[in-house]
C-alpha cells in the first residue's frame, strides 16, 4: 500500500494530497464513478459544473441562484488544506458530477459544515451518497465528531441522502433553513446503510453478465474442437433467449449465422461479450466493446498476469479500459459463466457440461476445476442457479459475486472455490451479512503468509500459516470444507434440506454394520444418537419385525422391504426427539430395490416436519433412479461418514445463525492521546522491522488502555529496588531489562517472589549477572496464585490484525491450544474465544480447582481490540503470561512485549471502509 500522509488532527500543517482515499465505485448504473480529493487543478471542470447547474440546484446550494464563480472563489474551493477545509468531487467519464466539501468551524475543532451538490443528470445514482460516506470517513480520521449542513426546507433530495447514509440527524428550522447536525460516528445505521449501497450497486452492475440481453461472442469459430466454437456452440445449444452474434472477421458464418468483423459492426446493442481470441489482440477488442457499449465482458483468453509482470501490466490497462466505459469485465484466464433460469438460458462456458437447473450459485477460481465441479454436480443432480469463473479476477471478484447473490432469488446456498482473497478485509465485512441470509460454503486451497516470517514472539510462532482464514471463517459463519467432495455433501444437504434444529439423530437403517459406522461417526462430530423413549419404541415395534432393534439407530434388519422403510420414516420425522433422520439402506439383493427406494423417497417427501433428512444408499452399482429422481428433495450420500459429515456442519451453521450478533465495544474510560504519542515517539524514524517498546512505554500504553499491570518500577541499583520493595505490601520481583535477553527467564533474568533488603539486593546482583547488554532491572509487584493466559497479537497481511488467546505453559507451548480471531473483536467473539480453548476450562474451576475471572480476560481481550484499532503502529504484541484473579479480582499482566513501526501515515482501511468494487 502507497505511503501517504493522513492528517491526524485538523490543527496541523496542510497535508499532502491524500491519494489513499481515491476510490471507485460502481454506480446503479454499472458505471463506475472515481471519488477522489480536490485539486488546484480542478477550478475549470468546478467552473463548468457550477455553470451547468440547474436553476434549482444552485438555488438549494447558494441559497441564490448562482452562475459563475469568480477567480478567488475557485481557487478558495479547489486550493485545499485536507484539514480544515476538505473536498472530494465525483468524476464519472472524466467529467465532473459531484463535489461534496466540508469546512471546519474555526474554534471549534470538532465539528464543520458540510454541503455537496451533484449534477442533475446524475442525481439518484448513488454519487451524494458514497461522497457523503467519503468525507465523514475522511472527517472522522481527523477526529471531526460532528457535520452542520444548512438545507433549504424544500431540498428533500440532500435531506433524503443523509437519511439514506444512516446518520442519526437532528435538525433544526429557521426560516426556512433546516440546519442538520449528523455525528460523523460510524454507528451500525451507518454501516447497514454503506452496505446496503454498496449492495445494490454492485448487483446492479453484475446484473447483465448473467441476465444480459444480447451476446456477441468475439473469436466464435467454426472449429468444434476450439474453444471459441465449443462456447459458441454452446450458447447456440442451450437455446439463450436473445440474439447471439458471433464476431470473426476471418469466417463469414458461424453454424450458419452470419459473423460480424468487429462488436463495434452490429447493428442492435450487444450487453455481454465474451472474448476467445488470442492475448495480443485481447486489449483491441475490450476496447470496442467499450466503445460500443457492452456492460460486461467474459475474457476467457489467457496470457495475462498467470504468466508474470508484461502480462499483469496489460491485465491494468484491460482493467482501466472497463473502467473507464463501466464495463464489468470477468477474468482474464477463465472459462466463462452460466446461469440456468429460463428467463435467460445463458451456458457461456466451453465445457460440456450444462448442470440442472436448481438454487445453488458456484464460484471458482480455477478454470478446469470449474469443468470437474459442473460434472460433479451433474452427476450428483445439485442443481445449478449461476456459475462463474472468475480467472484472475482482475475486476469481477468473489466479493462483487456475493454482493448479487445475496439478493438472488434463484440462490440459496452459494459455493466459493477459492485459491486467494482479493480484499479479504470486504470479505469479512460482507460475508457475515449474507451467510445469515443463505449458507456461504468455500474450499479455500493455497495457503496465506502470516506465519511465513520468523516469528519473534509466541503469538507470531502461534499462528499458522492458515490461521487468519479459520479465523475469518469462524467468525463470518463461512462453512470451510476441505475438498470439493465435502463441499458438494454440504451443498447437497443445505440446498434440498431444512437445517437441523438440534444434534439429535435418528438413524434408521436394514443393516447393523453401517449403522455402527454411522453412530460412531455422529458421536465423534460431536452429534448425538439418543435413545428414544418407550412410547416411541413401541409405536416402532408394532409394525417391525420381532428381530428388529428400536432404541436408535433402529435397525430393521435385511427383511425390511418398502412398507417398513416408508412407515419407519413417516415415524420417526413426526417425533420431537429427534432433529435430523439418517436412513441407510443396504440392498442385499437386486430385487425390491426400486420399491424400497420409491418407498424412502415418498416417506421422506410426503412429511413436512422441518426435520433434516438425509440417505445414505450403499451400494457399487449406482444410486437406484427410483431414489435419485431429480425432483427429489434430499441429499443421498453413498458412505455413511459423508451423510455425517454434512450433517454437522449444517448443525454449526445453523447455530452460527442462532446466535446472537456481537457489538463492538467502545470503552470512555481510555486515554487514546497519551498512548498515541508515546507509540509515535517509539516509532519515529524506525524502519519497518519495527522495534520493540521500552518497558515504560509498554505499561504506559497498556495503562492508557484501562488494562492492568501489576505496580512496577525500573531501577539501576539495588538500594532502588529495596526502596521499591519495601513500599510493596507484597513480595517482589525482579527482572533484568536487556536486548538480548528476549526470554528473560530461560536466562536466568528473573527472580520470582522475594522480599527484604537482603533477598532483593542478591536478586538485583543475580538478574544483572546474567546478561552483558544490562539497560536496568524491572522491580514488580508479586502476584501469588492465579491462572496464567497469553493474549497476543500479530499482523496478517491480507486480514490485518488477528487475536490470540491461549492458556501458558505448556498449553500454548506444546499443544497450540489457542483460539484466533481477526480484529476488531465484538463481545462475543472475545467470550467465544475463551470456549473455544479446551483448557480454558480450568479457568471455569476445573476439577476443585480456582475458578478465573473471565469476566475480566473478556474485558482485557476487548481492550487490546480497542488499542489495536487506534494505534495502528502497534503490528505485534505478546501478553504472557497474564495472571488471572478468582473472580472479581481481574487480571495482571506481568510480562508485555509491544513492538510498534510507523505507519507514515499510512491509511488502513477499517472493515467498515470503502463501499468499493476494488
Ligand atoms: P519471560 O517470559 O521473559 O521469561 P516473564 O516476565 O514472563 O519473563 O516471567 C517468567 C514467569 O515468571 C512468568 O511466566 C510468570 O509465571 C512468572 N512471573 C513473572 N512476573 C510475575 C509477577 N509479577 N508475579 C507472579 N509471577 C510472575
Ligand atoms: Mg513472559
Amino acid at each position: 500500500m502507497a505511503k501517504i500522509t493522513v492528517p491526524t488532527t485538523i490543527s496541523d500543517p496542510p497535508a499532502a494530497y491524500p491519494a489513499e482515499w481515491e476510490q471507485d465505485a460502481v454506480l446503479k448504473d454499472g458505471g463506475t464513478v472515481r471519488i477522489r480529493p480536490i485539486v488546484p487543478d480542478d477550478t475549470d471542470a468546478l467552473a463548468a459544473f457550477v455553470q451547468n447547474m440547474s436553476t434549482q440546484s444552485s438555488y438549494f446550494r447558494f441559497f441564490r441562484v448562482k452562475r459563475e464563480l469568480d477567480a478567488e472563489e475557485l481557487v478558495a474551493f479547489t486550493d485545499l488544506d485536507y484539514r480544515m477545509n476538505m473536498a472530494f468531487v465525483a468524476i464519472v467519464d472524466g467529467e465532473l458530477v459531484g463535489v461534496g466539501r466540508y469546512n471546519a468551524i474555526p474554534g471549534d475543532t470538532v465539528s464543520a459544515e458540510i454541503a455537496f451538490t451533484v449534477a442533475d443528470a446524475y442525481q439518484g445514482m448513488g454519487i451524494g451518497t458514497l461522497l457523503v460516506f467519503r468525507i465523514s470517513a475522511y472527517a472522522r480520521a481527523l477526529g471531526i465528531e460532528r457535520f452542520r449542513a444548512f438545507l433549504l426546507a424544500d431540498n428533500h433530495a440532500m435531506m433524503r441522502v443523509f437519511r439514506n447514509a444512516g446518520f442519526p440527524l437532528t435538525r433544526d428550522i429557521d426560516e426556512g433553513v433546516y440546519t442538520v447536525d449528523i455525528p460523523t460516528e460510524e454507528s451500525e445505521a451507518v454501516m447497514a446503510a454503506e452496505g446496503k449501497a454498496e449492495q445494490i450497486a454492485t448487483a446492479a452492475s453484475i446484473l447483465p453478465l448473467f441476465y444480459p440481453q444480447s451476446i456477441a461472442v468475439i473469436g466464435a469459430s467454426r472449429n468444434k474442437a476450439s474453444i471459441g466454437g465449443r462456447l459458441f456452440n454452446n450458447i447456440i445449444n442451450a437455446d439463450f433467449m436473445g440474439p447471439v452474434y458471433p464476431v470473426n472477421p476471418k469466417t463469414a458464418i458461424v453454424r450458419s449465422i452470419p459473423t460480424y468483423s468487429s462488436v463495434k459492426d452490429i447493428p442492435g446493442r450487444v450487453d455481454l461479450a465474451f472474448i476467445v481470441v488470442p492475448a495480443p489482440l485481447v486489449t483491441d477488442v475490450v476496447q470496442e466493446c467499450a466503445d460500443k457499449g457492452v456492460k460486461g465482458v467474459v475474457v476467457i483468453s489467457a496470457g495475462f498476469s498467470e504468466v508474470g509482470e508484461t502480462g499483469a501490466s496489460v491485465e491494468r490497462n484491460l482493467l482501466e479500459i472497463a473502467r473507464g466505459a463501466g464495463m464489468r469485465m470477468v477474468g482474464p484466464n477463465c472459462m466463462g459463466l452460466l446461469n440456468t433460469d429460463p428467463a435467460v438460458n445463458l451456458d457461456g462456458q466451453f465445457g460440456p457440461i450444462m448442470p440442472p437447473k436448481g438454487n445453488v450459485a458456484m464460484s471458482s477460481q480455477s478454470g478446469a476445476l470449474g469443468l470437474a465441479i459442473l460434472d460433479h454436480a451433474a452427476q450428483l443432480g445439485i442443481g445449478i442457479s449461476t456459475f462463474i469463473s472468475v480467472g484472475n479476477k482482475a475486476d469481477v471478484s468473489g466479493n462483487d459475486l456475493l454482493l448479487f447473490w445475496e439478493e438472488d432469488p434463484n440462490t440459496d446456498v452459494i459455493l466459493l472455490y477459492l485459491e486467494s482473497f482479493g480484499n479479504a478485509r470486504q470479505f469479512a465485512r460482507i460475508a457475515p451479512r449474507i451467510g445469515a441470509k443463505k449458507p456461504i460454503i468455500a474450499v479455500k486451497s493455497g495457503r496465506t503468509a502470516a506465519g511465513a516470517r520468523a516469528a519473534s514472539s509466541h503469538t507470531g510462532s502461534l499462528a499458522s500459516l492458515d490461521t487468519a482464514v479459520d479465523a475469518l471463517f469462524t467468525q463470518a459463519g463461512v462453512i470451510r470444507v476441505n475438498t470439493l467432495e465435502e463441499l458438494f455433501h454440504v451443498a447437497s444437504l443445505l440446498s434440498t434440506q431444512p437445517l437441523p434444529r438440534g444434534r439429535n439423530v435418528g438413524v434408521i437403517t436394514n443393516a447393523g454394520g453401517p449403522a455402527i459406522l454411522a453412530v460412531d461417526a455422529i458421536e465423534s462430530h460431536g452429534l448425538h444418537v439418543p435413545k428414544l423413549s418407550d412410547e416411541l419404541q413401541a409405536e416402532l415395534r408394532s409394525f417391525l419385525s420381532e428381530d428388529a432393534a428400536v432404541a436408535n439407530p433402529i435397525d430393521m434388519i435385511a427383511a425390511a422391504g418398502p412398507a417398513e422403510y416408508h412407515r419407519a420414516i413417516q415415524t420417526m420425522l413426526a417425533s420431537d426427539e429427534i432433529d435430523a433422520l439418517i436412513a441407510l439402506f443396504i440392498p442385499a439383493s437386486y430385487e425390491g430395490v426400486a420399491d424400497t427406494a420409491t418407498a424412502i423417497r415418498r416417506a421422506a417427501e410426503e412429511s413436512e416436519t422441518g426435520k433434516t433428512f438425509l440417505s445414505v444408499y450403499l451400494n457399487s452399482s449406482g444410486v437406484p433412479s427410483e431414489l435419485a429422481s431429480t425432483t427429489a428433495k434430499f441429499p443421498i450420500y453413498s458412505f455413511p461418514e459423508s451423510a455425517v459429515m454434512a450433517l454437522r456442519s449444517a448443525v454449526e451453521y445453523a447455530e452460527w445463525k442462532e446466535k446472537p450478533v456481537g457489538k463492538l465495544v467502545r470503552f470512555d474510560d481510555i486515554d487514546r492521546d497519551g498512548a498515541r504519542a508515546v507509540v509515535e515517539a517509539a516509532s519515529a524514524g524506525v524502519d519497518h522491522d519495527g522495534v520493540w517498546l521500552d518497558p515504560d512505554d509498554v505499561d504506559a500504553v497498556l495503562t492508557a488502555y484501562g488494562i492492568t499491570i501489576p505496580r512496577s518500577v525500573v531501577v539501576h541499583s539495588a538500594d532502588a529496588a529495596v526502596e521499591f520493595a519495601e513500599h510493596l505490601p507484597t513480595s517482589v520481583v525482579l527482572k533484568v531489562i536487556s536486548p538480548s535477553a528476549v526470554h528473560k527467564s530461560d536466562v536466568g533474568g528473573v527472580v520470582l517472589d522475594v522480599s527484604g533488603r537482603e533477598a532483593v539486593t542478591e536478586a538485583y546482583n543475580q538478574v544483572t549477572s546474567v546478561v552483558e547488554d544490562v539497560e536496568g532491572v524491572l522491580v514488580q509487584e508479586f502476584i501469588s496464585g492465579g491462572h496464567e493466559i497469553l493474549i497476543g497479537m500479530v499482523e496478517d497481511p491480507n486480514f490485518g490484525p488477528l487475536i490470540v488467546f491461549g492458556l501458558g505453559g505448556i498449553f500454548v507451548e506444546l499443544i497450540g491450544d489457542v483460539a484466533f480471531r481477526i480484529h476488531p473483536l465484538t463481545d462475543l467473539d472475545a467470550r467465544e474465544m475463551i470456549t473455544d480453548v479446551k483448557s480454558a476450562r480450568l479457568l471455569e474451576g476445573y476439577r476443585g480447582g480456582d475458578a478465573g475471572d473471565i469476566e475480566a480476560v473478556i474485558d482485557a481481550l476487548l481492550r487490546v481490540s480497542a488499542l489495536i484499532e487506534d494505534l495502528p503502529e502497534v503490528f505485534e504484541m505478546d501478553l504472557n503470561p497474564v495472571k488471572v484473579g478468582t473472580p472479581g479480582a481481574g487480571v495482571r499482566i506481568v510480562d508485555a512485549r509491544i513492538k510498534v513501526r510507523p505507519v507514515e501515515g499510512t491509511w488502513i482501511p477499517s472493515r467498515t471502509d470503502l463501499p468499493s468494487r476494488l
